[in-house]
């Protein structure tokens, strides 16, 4: 047994033995998933299995399997983390936690921050007692993101922060915000911008609500009156914020591509098992044959994309610099999830549009739900156009 293969053998026994049953369901998704921070941990039901389940996965700091283990990481490499990632999935564990922090911007303050920003901010997310959110979008600012006006002043002993930022997820539970501010208004409009932390429990911040299409409210509007950051709170350095933000993009569309937007492939809620549930079987196969024929594509489609994803992994790993490949990731899985939030309605029928009422079972109207917040996933993170315009020029090499 090879060193990878033995790895298998700890780690399948290990979430075996940590992971508890009533956080597992045969997608591996989300279910028992907190979003951390000391504000609004948000636990999962049943709240002390999640926490336990955090606990155990803090002990080997497999919240951040590939982070440093001084940061709270475990230190592993891709092919472990990869493995590990693979097992959760088999044995239906959610991930412990899954955040802003981890998925985003640790990966990013790793690249670029000091040492001390390192360690003062990598291990409470690794434990995920502390959220972050992103304030990146203004009401003027979206895919044309470098013309945000939200001004940062130098006030000798720190900085001062007034504007507004919106869409901004998680900004009423969040404890601290990694924000890009215009710092230069003299300088070209990629020039002069920084990335600075806020931490958002103080005065001069103001959050409030905007509810989605789904019903919940997770993201914001984010106003800052004179609001205090420290001068030892700029990531990358002052008016060289842009490719600080650029790079954490590609983070977050990775993450977007990865956190199960292509949704469940096998057990019970499967698309092929709910449309044999809900349409009918005729020869042990999906009874009507325009579903059958969207359930192929779809799965053509999803192995089609696992195999970029693993090719890119391959090419990362000889040493290509493969990031923009993330806004392919990005845009493949955004579009495939409203297709098959599409195909989860046409096989449902009138039980994939239920709202409330005993009419539905819960599975249903989660289903009606994540139908309808998948429309967000083409937007979130960058357009699907703005992808397109990135993979054309960076990706494909057409002239602008
Ligand atoms: C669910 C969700 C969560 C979000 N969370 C956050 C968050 O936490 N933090 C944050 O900062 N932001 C967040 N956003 C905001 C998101 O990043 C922006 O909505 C997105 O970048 C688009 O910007 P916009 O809404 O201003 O649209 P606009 O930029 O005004 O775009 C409007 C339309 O024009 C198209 N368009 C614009 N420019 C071009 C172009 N050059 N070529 C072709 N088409 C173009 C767009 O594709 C789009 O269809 C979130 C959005 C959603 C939906």
């Amino acid at each position: 047994m090879n060193e990878l293969e033995q790895f298998r053998e700890e780690t399948r026994e290990w979430i075996e033995t940590s992971c508890p049953e009533s956080l597992r369901s045969s997608t591996g998704q989300r279910s028992g998933t907190t979003m951390g921070g000391r504000r609004f941990p948000v636990f999962a039901e049943p709240a002390e299995d999640s926490h336990l389940w955090l606990s155990r996965a803090v002990e080997r700091g497999y919240c951040a399997p590939t982070w440093p283990r001084e940061y709270g990481g475990a230190g592993l490499e891709r092919a472990q983390a990869a493995v590990l990632r693979e097992e959760m999935l088999r044995l239906g564990a959610p991930p412990p936690v899954v955040s802003m922090g981890l998925l985003m911007f640790g990966p990013t303050l790793l690249e670029f921050g000091t040492e001390e920003q390192k360690q003062q901010h990598l291990p409470p997310i690794a434990r995920g007692e502390i959220s972050w959110c992103q304030g990146y979008s203004e009401p003027g600012a979206g895919s044309d993101l470098a013309s945000l006006q939200t001004r940062c002043e130098d006030r000798g002993d720190h900085y001062s922060i007034t504007g507004q930022k919106i869409w901004t997820s998680g900004a009423d539970v969040a404890d601290w915000m990694f924000c890009l501010v215009r710092s230069d208004p003299g300088a070209p409009k990629h020039e002069g911008i920084s990335l600075i932390l806020i931490d958002m429990n103080q005065p001069g911040v103001r959050v409030s609500p905007i509810k989605l299409i789904s019903g919940s409210s997770p993201f914001c509007q984010t106003f800052f009156e004179e609001v205090r950051a420290e001068k030892n709170a700029l990531v990358g350095p002052l008016h060289g914020g842009w490719t600080v933000a650029k790079r954490l993009l590609q983070y977050e569309r990775q993450g977007i591509s990865s956190s199960g937007f292509m949704g469940p492939t096998r057990g019970t809620d499967a698309p092929p098992e709910l449309a044999k549930r809900y349409c009918g079987t005729s020869d042990g196969k999906v009874a009507d044959p325009i579903i059958r024929d969207r359930l192929a594509r779809m799965e053509m489609d999803q192995h089609c994309f696992n195999s970029t994803v693993r090719r890119t992994a391959d090419e990362a790993r000889a040493g290509n610099d493969v990031g923009t490949a993330s806004s392919i990731f990005k845009y493949k899985a955004s579009e495939d999830a409203k297709k098959r939030g599409e195909l989860m309605v046409a096989i449902l029928g009138t039980q994939g549009l239920g709202w409330e009422g005993d009419g539905y079972e819960p599975f249903e109207i989660d289903q009606t739900r994540t139908w309808l917040r998948s429309k967000g996933n083409s937007i979130e993170g960058g357009t699907s156009e703005v992808q397109l315009n990135i993979i054309a020029k960076r990706v494909l090499g057409l002239p602008d």
